[in-house]
């Protein structure tokens, strides 16, 4: 039998999101739970691939399945599609496996024509009515499919209301509906020099193919790309029945959470609008009303979808985010899924779910998504800054948070902002829509002048972690001019306001933030991870206040400390400096003399913080010249104070300068040529360790010295002769029994694959997945922006590989080195210290691979604690 590409709702459920979408797939599972939804159809992702392998065509036997269905379709609503009398309607919607929101655009009252409108008019006994169905119609399709943009047909609505002197779509009449599309029409026609296509069964299949060539819209990849949406996964095409939710004052059409996504409180949160059809709701043309009314207008609807949405959570076992509509009192269920919430939400929605028995705690765990932890342990405002500030107005708050920075009008203008170093930044527009989503990323905060809680702006900042205020209509709004007024003040582009996602309020000024408060929720969620995850997670931090911010977020120790990043303080570049300029070693050792007791001073203090966790230090790594000046003045400067001539300093260091830094004279290589420095480096981190262990008896003080950059077996083991040797030195003369590791840094693909020699003078392993995804791909992260983006428009790479783990390739050379490394000792420590080591995706494989830790930027703990936990949970290790 050949395979099946289209399934009727009642043929499907839920487990076959992966064919069926996740729309389709609830669509089915709602169908099999005997809730109230129109029927319909789904034509599979597997045509949507398969659209593609045929060059971006539908293959005819998948065009005659689709079209066995609409008869099938046909056949159950008893209406006939294209007829005159009591036609069948039909809407068309996209959904791939994963929720997309706004990405890809619905097509209302498809099957009307010119003549079926008038059938349709007649059979309704609403003429108003179905001219409105039409016009609608025709935009839609006009949009999605013929690229003839929306906007145009408002600007042609516009035009009518001022020509009739009314401000509501709802004041139109029949006729004037009827005009409505038939200018409508004949703007398609010059747009398009063809007309509106009038055939039912070409306009569905336009349609179709429309939504399967939406997977590959820029938007859509770049949602894709942020969200690690594989673009092979393709989305679904759902045919369903239309439902009226515009048949007059008895009908309407709503969205809802079961639960408050920005807060979690367990009551019914939505909007709904009265006589509006699909997306009025959502596209903030008229407000909505909050649920709640819908139990003074319609009880006994508002009794039944409540149940249902009880039904439906009980069900899915999650909150859930539902699309309904209600035609003529009667309830019907367009959409579930579970509902997109800020972290605030997700933690005690899970921590509800828990106490209700309806889930786990293993459960919690694996429901919260780690990476939206971010937006709350970011800053929030200062309480008496923010008392003393005064609004000048304010909207809907939409999304949580706090954000300040400077006004700019279009996602554009915050992108170019963005990429001249602006990092905070104000989106402020009249309404935000999908092509806006990059500036929206990008932005600290967004406000917006129309659209209520759920639209597209509220949405998306919900989804992102972004705090947003919607809906401010008292917002006087210019935006080509760049500037709107409020509260009498005027705001320009680039003037500060801040922005209160908890209120809505709008501040004229920059209110300054303090560091987030974290909550019960977050604590009980925290600790189920900790039970549950076997990698230890470590923190990136090379002070003393990063390292204890670390120890408060939940680190197990430090991953890599930078010693590197020490040497730049004012008192410290100078000694520096003097050891880079000194021509002989003895110059060199009195230059590190004075290094020495301020580099001790800062491992101690780094120890004092992580309250004895286990400390990595990472030995000097860049290159010399970073520390040297660029510019006459400095270079002059310096000179004298080295009592030398400016020209040998410019000689020292244009013997310095190379073709290629990255690839040049650093690392371990620094130490080979200068082997005081690692003496000096290891004086400081040994007696450093010394003098806290005698000061904390309690504590076991075990250093972890890391040679950065090896890449040969014999580069370790000469670097390690030089660190033993001075290290047992000075614990001998200490008297206490100091024990300390020395280890590598794994990062050049050469010791990836020499890793049982390298292992041999190892005591760990710590992969640094920056550099070894740089030398692994042999591109720079500094410059590979420059060409990315043309890799993603070819879809060559899905994502950066610096941001998320290249598990096929770079994972390889960390696999065998963890095998090679293992081969030799068994008990070797393992660990990974780049970027990635707070990357929930890339966590998962560390865990697969079987390191021991991974190490993060502090901010980012509590997400790998989470993302440990899942991967744990998933995947268990013996
Ligand atoms: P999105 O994924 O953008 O939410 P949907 O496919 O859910 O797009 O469609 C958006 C809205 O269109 C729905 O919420 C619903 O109000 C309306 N809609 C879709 N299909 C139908 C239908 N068969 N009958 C009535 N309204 C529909
Ligand atoms: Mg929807
Ligand atoms: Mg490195």
């Amino acid at each position: 039998m050949s395979k099946k590409y289209v399934y009727l709702f009642s043929e499907g459920n839920r487990e076959m999101r992966n064919l069926l979408g996740g729309k389709g797939a609830n669509l089915a599972e709602m169908t099999g739970l005997g809730l109230p939804v129109p029927q319909g159809f789904t034509v599979t992702t597997e045509a949507c691939t398969r659209y593609y392998d045929d060059g971006k065509k539908i293959a005819s036997e998948i065009e005659a399945e689709i079209f066995s269905y609409v008869a099938e379709l046909e056949k159950m609503a008893d209406k006939k599609f294209g007829d005159t009398n009591d036609p069948m309607l039909v809407s068309v919607r996209s959904g791939a496996r994963a929720s997309m929101p706004g990405m890809m655009d619905t097509i209302l009252n498809l099957g009307l024509n010119d003549v079926v409108v008038e059938g349709f008019a007649k059979l309704t006994n609403n003429p108003r009515f179905a001219y409105d169905s039409y016009r609608r119609f025709i935009q839609m399709f006009s949009d999605v499919v013929m690229d003839v943009p929306k906007s145009n047909f408002e600007k042609i609505i516009d035009e009518m209301k001022e020509e009739r002197g009314i401000k509501l779509d709802t004041e139109f009449s029949a006729e004037d509906l009827k005009e409505m599309f038939t200018r409508f029409k004949t703007y398609f026609k010059e747009q398009k020099g063809f007309d509106f296509p009038q055939e039912p069964r070409s306009q569905l299949l336009e349609s179709v193919k429309a939504v399967f060539r939406s997977w590959d819209n820029p938007r859509a990849n770049y949602y894709r790309r942020m969200n690690d949406i594989p673009y092979s996964w393709g989305t679904a095409v759902n045919v369903q029945l239309m439902v009226f939710g515009n048949m007059g004052d008895d009908s309407g059409t709503g969205v809802a959470f079961s639960r408050n996504p920005s807060t979690g409180e367990n009551k019914l949160y939505g909007e709904f609008l009265m006589n509006a059809q699909g997306e009025d709701v959502v596209a903030g043309i008229r407000t909505p009303m909050s649920i709640d009314k819908l139990n003074e207008l319609m009880p006994e609807v508002y009794t039944q979808f409540a149940e249902t949405a009880k039904k439906l959570e009980n069900h899915y076992r999650d909150m859930q985010d539902m699309e309904f509509t209600i035609e003529k009192g009667k309830l019907y269920m367009l959409q579930t899924r579970n509902g997109k919430r800020t972290a605030a939400s997700a933690l005690r929605v899970a921590c509800d779910l828990v106490k209700e028995g309806l889930r786990t705690p293993q459960e919690a765990v694996a429901m919260i998504d780690p990476k939206s932890l971010d937006a709350l342990l970011h800053p929030q405002f200062d309480d008496k800054a923010l008392k003393a500030a005064k609004a000048i107005g304010a909207g809907l708050p939409a999304s949580p948070g706090a954000a300040c920075g400077r006004v700019v009008f279009t996602a554009e203008d915050v992108v170019e902002w963005y990429n001249k170093g602006e990092r905070k930044l104000i989106l402020c527009r009249l309404e935000t829509s999908p092509e806006d989503i990059e500036g929206m990323n990008l932005a600290s905060g967004i406000l917006t002048v129309r659209g209520g809680m759920t639209s597209h702006a509220a949405v998306v900042a919900r989804g992102m972690g972004r705090c947003c205020v919607a809906g401010c209509g008292e917002i006087n709004m210019h935006e080509g001019e760049k500037y709107f007024t409020l509260g009498g003040v005027t705001v320009k582009e680039g003037d500060y306001i801040s922005l209160n996602g908890g209120t809505g309020n709008i501040y004229a000024e920059a209110i300054p933030t303090v560091d987030a408060q974290i909550g019960g929720d977050f604590e009980t969620i925290m600790k189920w991870a900790d039970e549950f995850r076997q990698l230890k997670i470590r923190t990136n931090a090379d002070t003393p206040r990063d390292a204890a911010q670390a120890v408060q977020f939940g680190a197990e120790g430090i991953g890599l400390c930078r010693t590197e990043h020490m040497f730049f303080e004012a008192d410290r570049i100078k000694a520096m400096r003097e050891m880079i300029l000194s021509s002989t070693e003895e110059q060199r050792r009195a230059a590190l003399a004075k290094l020495l007791p301020m580099q001790r001073g800062d491992f101690e203090g780094i120890y004092e913080a992580m309250q004895g966790f286990p400390v990595t230090i990472r030995y000097l790594d860049p290159p010399l010249h970073e520390f040297l000046p660029t510019n006459e003045d400095d270079i002059a400067a310096l000179a004298d104070e080295m009592g030398m001539k400016a020209d040998e300093v410019k000689s020292v260091i244009s013997g310095l300068h190379e073709f290629n830094p990255m690839m040049g004279f650093r690392g371990c290589r620094l130490t080979v040529a200068y082997p005081e420095i690692a003496e000096m480096q290891t004086r400081a981190v040994i007696e450093a360790a010394v003098n806290i262990q005698k000061k904390h008896p309690e504590w076991k003080m075990v250093p972890e010295i890391m040679i950065p950059l090896v890449g040969e077996a014999r580069e370790l083991a000469f670097v390690r002769e030089i660190v033993v040797k001075t290290a047992d030195e000075i614990i001998k003369e200490s008297g206490i029994a100091l024990e300390y590791l020395v280890g590598t840094m794994i990062e050049i693909p050469r010791a990836c694959v020499t890793a049982d020699e390298v292992a041999q003078n190892a005591d760990f392993f710590s992969f640094g997945t920056n550099d070894l995804t740089q030398m692994g791909f042999g591109f720079s992260r500094d410059d590979a922006g420059n060409f990315l983006g043309h890799y993603y428009d070819r879809k060559i790479y899905e994502s950066d590989p610096f941001a998320r783990f290249d598990q096929a390739g770079i994972g390889k050379l960390v696999a065998t080195a963890v095998e090679l490394g293992k081969k030799t000792k068994p008990g070797l420590k393992l660990g990974v210290c780049g970027e990635h080591g707070g990357d929930p995706s890339s966590i998962e494989f560390f865990h697969n691979v079987g390191l021991m830790y991974v190490s993060c930027s502090p901010f980012r703990v509590p997400i790998a604690r989470l993302a440990a936990a899942q991967a744990a949970l998933k995947n268990p290790r013996k």
